[in-house]
């Protein structure tokens, strides 16, 4: 009764009855359509079920009215959430009827690992980043999963780098647990050395056993987002010292990156080589701006240049490659490091039996064994947009959040952050695809991100800054049109200005 042909057939077309794309003003359903539809959850496990049909409907009629909408429109401007385009969603679906298990590398039986090995190499291609250069990737869960991954990495290899010279057998982490290895090293200190890291990098090194108070902040004195150098280097030659220094390449408050240019990222680089240290990448949306070309965004290409020095990088899918959650990816330029840290020992039934090419099984380079085939929505958005169409989408983008700052400046009454004296141009060609700000007025300051939510029709995130409350737009969605969308957005800021003039 729950399996049969027919209730697939039905399946497919409850699933083409969904709404991809409704009208953008449903940004978010009301309070009240949320509450009812809380009310409506089951509670109570029933015996005999209800059946598909009444579930189906229960979930479309019921609940479906109740979520929030993120991935609907494009006025979804919370957090980096990316959307989900058509190719992609239906690709989705797709995975989730296949039912591949994305784990063990089986030529003869399966083509899933040679297309998450095709989707990630037309993804660094996508980036500018060639693929034999960096033989491990994999798909992950997101971003946090991938920062996870470049700290577990870059903490087997600088140990091992740290005991080269005392010892010709490698001294592995994951092997011998930190505690061993690092005493076999000579080494009593990790520390992650970045500026502005996100909340996930943190927790990796905290999930790693590295500590969350080994992460050390070392931005510069008015520029929090950019490395001091002579910081950088004065840890780095500290004795008995390991090191991963963490580059944040956008910043989730304020899109900022961390380095300027090709320069700066070959200084960080010559400095890494000379302590031994590992480089990784927090690009969880940063990273795609390798992909632009045209010279209104030299600033933001200067930022990107130089990132494939690094050892490791983080991405994610669900954000800018508009791929459903979850999904994210990480690459590395090591081909020794992921089965000395992922391996499954001992596992023959795991064993990939014949395969003679180069393809390894991402359960043992990765972080899970059974695992859905994120590859396809992926593969799917890459082979339909090509570089040309994921260019555009992101010149979109870029072009709606200047234009949000430049109303933002021109305003009396917001104020874009971080402050800044620099002309306006200047300000703009920095500006990525997240603008933060502030009202003027501190009252209204307080309240502001929740008088831009109550007007449902965009959707922005609080945040703080320094110790105060600010706001946050971050344009990720691939349907983003700054025509169309842009005077939506002033039409609602002015509205809350003036309905805060006369309260
Ligand atoms: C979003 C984000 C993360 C975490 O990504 P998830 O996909 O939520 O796990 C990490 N780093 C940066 C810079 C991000 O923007």
């Amino acid at each position: 009764m729950h399996s049969d042909p027919e209730t697939f057939s039905q399946l497919a077309s409850a699933i083409s009855g969904l709404h991809l794309q409704p009208p953008p003003e449903r940004v978010l359903p009301s309070e009240n359509i949320v509450t009812q539809a809380r009310e409506k959850l089951q509670k109570n496990l029933s015996t005999s079920g209800i059946g598909f049909e009444e579930t189906i409907r229960h979930i479309r009629d019921d609940l479906a009215p109740g979520f929030n909408g993120s991935s609907r429109s494009p006025n979804y401007y919370g957090f980096v959430t990316g959307g989900s385009t058509p190719a992609a969603a239906l690709a989705d679906h797709m995975v989730t009827i296949y039912d591949q298990n994305a784990a063990v590398h089986l030529p003869q039986e399966s083509i899933a690992t040679n297309l998450e090995d095709a989707a990630t190499s037309l993804l660094a291609q996508l980036l500018k980043l060639e693929p034999s250069q960096w033989p491990h990737r994999v798909f992950t869960t997101g971003a946090t999963a991938s920062n996870v991954l470049g700290l577990a990495c870059g903490r087997e290899y600088i140990i091992a780098e740290a005991s080269a010279h005392r010892s010709d057998t490698v001294n592995s982490v994951g092997e011998l647990g930190i505690v061993e290895a690092m005493h076999r090293a000579g080494i009593d200190k990790i520390q992650i050395l970045t500026t502005v890291p996100h909340s996930s990098l943190v927790k990796a090194a905290g999930v790693l056993g590295l500590g969350r108070t080994s992460v050390v902040d070392i931005g510069l004195p008015g520029a929090s987002h950019r490395f001091d150098v002579a910081q950088l280097k004065k840890l780095l030659e500290q004795p008995g010292t390991a090191s991963i220094v963490a580059i944040s390449a956008s910043e989730v408050n304020t899109g900022l990156f961390a380095t300027s240019g090709l320069e700066e990222m070959q200084e960080i680089r010559k400095l890494a080589d000379m302590y031994g240290a590992w480089i990784h990448i927090d690009g969880a949306f940063g990273i795609l701006g390798r992909i632009l070309t045209s010279p209104s965004y030299a600033d933001i290409i200067a930022a990107c240049a130089g990132l494939d020095l690094a050892d490791s990088i983080t991405g994610d899918g669900h954000k800018l490659l508009n791929v459903p959650y979850d999904c994210g990816f990480f690459f590395s330029r090591h081909r020794e490091i992921p089965e000395r840290v992922f391996q499954n020992p001992n596992a023959p039934y795991l064993s990939t039996g014949a395969a003679t090419d180069a393809i390894v099984s991402p359960s043992n380079v990765g972080l899970e064994n059974s695992r859905r085939l994120r590859a396809l929505p992926v593969y799917a958005n890459l082979i339909s947009y090509g570089a040309d169409g994921y260019r555009d989408m992101l010149e979109r983008q870029i072009d709606l959040s200047k234009g949000i700052a430049e109303y933002i400046i021109d305003s009396p009454d917001f104020e874009l952050l971080p402050e800044s004296d620099r002309p306006k141009e200047e300000v703009l060609r920095g500006i990525y695809i997240i603008v933060l700000f502030r009202a003027k007025d501190e009252g209204l300051n307080k309240e502001l991100t929740s008088r831009i939510k109550a007007s449902r029709k965009i959707y922005v995130s609080g945040t703080a800054w320094d110790g105060q409350p600010a706001c946050r737009f971050a344009v990720s969605n691939w349907m983003t049109d700054a025509k169309r969308d842009l005077p939506l957005i002033k039409q609602v800021l002015a509205g809350v200005v003036e309905g805060w003039k006369k309260a």
